[in-house]
């Protein structure tokens, strides 16, 4: 069974590499780490564990074949960290269907099935999480995907901390595409700001973001805002 706190779409991907492509999000429930910026603590914390729900492949696939229409699409899996569940079973029944999966985690748990993801996306978290970054896990989790599913490296970055810690982190993991993204502080402020004043926080720091690549002529670096916060502000199911 597969731990799921929602399932929701179509909508489209708003961060990384992906971004702007239609897709069914499919949340899993449950996390090995708990950053402190964490935008998804409904995933997360044990407190939500009533809300989340035992699904089979199965019925996960029945849901996303309901919000699709029948169309095969993107199926994008997230969590929590989704490489905490048992998904072998729900990749192999989509792809039968015609669906391609992306998955996003942190890079803590390697899992064999990465193989059979179309893309992987690895985002360590950087300092400001308050989580330590194992490099080693990494490279597993890097292994694991084999040679076809497609890699990206997404760093996080809240400050020049991070700032330095994601230029180590871009020169020991080269070969992957990069992008970077401004940190979604207002996910964690307890009493949210209006929307206006969200994205006037968003905007400066995304500025800030490209300013720093640039003058640091880092021009590997693909430097994204999150498209959903910028459209929706950090409301959830869209
Ligand atoms: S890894 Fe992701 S889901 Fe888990 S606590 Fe950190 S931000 Fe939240």
């Amino acid at each position: 069974m597969i731990l799921i706190s929602e399932i929701f779409g179509p909508t489209v991907q708003g961060e990384g590499a992906l971004i702007g492509v239609p897709t069914v999000f499919v949340r899993t429930g449950g996390c090995d780490f708990r950053c402190s910026w964490c935008d998804t603590l409904y995933a997360v914390e044990p407190q939500f564990k009533s809300q989340w729900q035992a699904m089979t492949a199965g019925q996960i696939m029945q849901r996303v074949n309901e919000l699709s229409g029948g169309v095969p699409l993107l199926v994008t899996l997230s969590g929590g960290n989704p490489a905490l569940q048992p998904l072998a079973p729900l990749l192999e029944l989509g792809h039968a269907q015609g669906y391609r999966f992306a998955l996003e985690t942190q890079g803590s748990r390697a899992q064999a099935w990465f193989a059979e993801l179309d893309y992987l996306t690895l985002s360590p978290k950087p300092p400001s999480s308050g989580m330590r970054f194992s490099a080693d896990r990494l490279r597993e989790c890097i292994a694991a995907a084999g040679a076809d599913t497609q890699l990206q490296l997404k760093l996080v970055v809240a400050d020049e901390v991070d700032y330095q810690w994601a230029r180590e982190v871009a020169r020991e993991f080269a070969h992957l595409p990069l992008c970077l993204q401004p940190c979604n502080l207002q996910a964690a402020t307890p009493q949210q700001p209006e929307l206006e004043a969200d994205l006037v926080q968003l905007n400066s720091q995304y500025r800030w973001l490209v300013e720093r690549v640039a003058a640091d002529r880092w021009f590997a670096a693909r430097v994204l805002p999150q498209l959903h916060v910028l459209v929706w502000n950090n409301e959830r199911g869209v």
